[in-house]
């Protein structure tokens, strides 16, 4: 098979980098101190299984009991974990197309079968996302979606849910810069998982942390299938005080937000259809010129975006909300270009 490969880590810090959604500023300083004092704990001891630091703190959060909640090596840990855990060989798992390329990878390494349904062209969900089928085991929805940046409504998600015959994974890797999420809808349906990761919003993808949200006994069964010590002594402590920093949550939030305000009108003034977008990147696409050549000519001048070419769909580049300064220097490129 062909594994997953993921956006190019060029390696330098001198490439304006726009193309893996990274968060462009520093993680709140409450997480610096936590590693530090984690490590003057030592780590000569396992951490705790269930990263139960994590789970109080992030119930007072989310207001989401404790044992509702299992912790990942990065939310691509718990999506391996969802999948191994419901999905057998031969079964059939379901995803979106155009979406996140790994849900496809995972279903091939349990031997699975994969059934990708096409989003309708504004990127809506057609009914048949929601029919059941034989053998079909589990379905992944990635909420905001990845490239388009576009969300399916909580109440769609639940209908979706309810005429499903197998679990639901909602995806929120991008929720923090949406306007609304699925939490609440697990406490309203069993089937319904949501997955969360610390990478994007808390400015965190070095770190490796995510979390699911599920019912306790769809938990319990989540647990049979991790690895014991799946997270880190270090990387508890540091998701710990992550998620308890929520005014530096809201900061950030509002900074991403305005630029990708400002970086979605100048695209559109250079001419690109911009899908709206709630997460921390936009997708665009160019109705008279092809947009590869574009791609190519930033990475030459060191601003890697994210090139995307969808067999059946089309292609299109992806572009994360940076800092300002990175977002005027990839428009000021793409300007001259035009
Ligand atoms: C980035 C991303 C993830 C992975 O997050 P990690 O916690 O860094 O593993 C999961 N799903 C989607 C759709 C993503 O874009």
């Amino acid at each position: 098979m062909a594994g997953y490969v993921p956006g190019e880590q060029p390696g330098t810090d001198r490439v304006v980098k726009l193309n893996t959604n990274e968060n462009p500023y520093r993680c709140s300083p409450a997480v610096d101190r936590a590693v530090q004092e984690a490590l003057e704990r030592g780590l000569q001891r396992y951490p705790n299984p269930m990263g139960e630091a994590f789970r109080q703190k992030a119930s007072e959060v989310l207001g989401v009991p404790a044992d509702w909640m299992m912790c990942g090596n990065g939310s691509d840990d718990l999506l391996t974990i969802v999948t191994r855990a419901a999905v057998g060989q031969g079964q059939l798992l379901r995803l979106p197309y155009p979406s996140y390329i790994l849900y496809k990878t995972l279903a091939e390494l349990q031997g699975a079968r994969s059934e990708e349904v096409h989003f309708n062209h504004d990127w809506s969900l057609p009914a048949t996302f929601g029919k059941s089928a034989n053998d079909l085991r589990l379905v992944f929805l990635p909420n905001p979606n990845s490239p388009s940046g576009t969300v399916a409504p909580p109440e769609e998600v639940l209908d979706l849910a309810e005429r499903l015959p197998c679990p639901l994974l909602v995806d929120e890797a991008y929720v923090d810069f949406a306007q609304r999420n699925c939490l609440d809808l697990v406490a309203r349906c069993e089937k319904i998982l949501v997955s969360r990761t610390l990478s994007k919003s808390y400015a965190l993808a070095g770190l490796r942390f995510g979390y699911v949200v599920a019912q306790p006994h769809v938990i319990e069964h989540l647990v049979k299938v991790k690895d014991s010590y799946n997270c880190d002594a270090l990387s508890i402590a540091a998701a710990t005080a992550a998620i308890g920093d929520q005014v530096w949550l809201a900061d950030n939030r509002a900074k991403i937000l305005a630029t990708r305000a400002r970086l979605a009108e100048s695209l559109g003034k250079l001419g690109f259809k911009v899908t709206p977008s709630e997460a921390n990147f936009v997708w665009v696409t160019h109705p008279e010129q092809p947009v590869r050549p574009l791609f190519e000519r930033l990475k030459q001048q060191g601003i890697l975006v994210r090139y995307m070419d969808y067999p059946g769909w089309g292609d299109g580049l992806r572009i994360s909300v940076g800092a300002d300064e990175q977002i005027d220097v990839c428009l000021q490129r793409l300007a001259a270009m035009m």
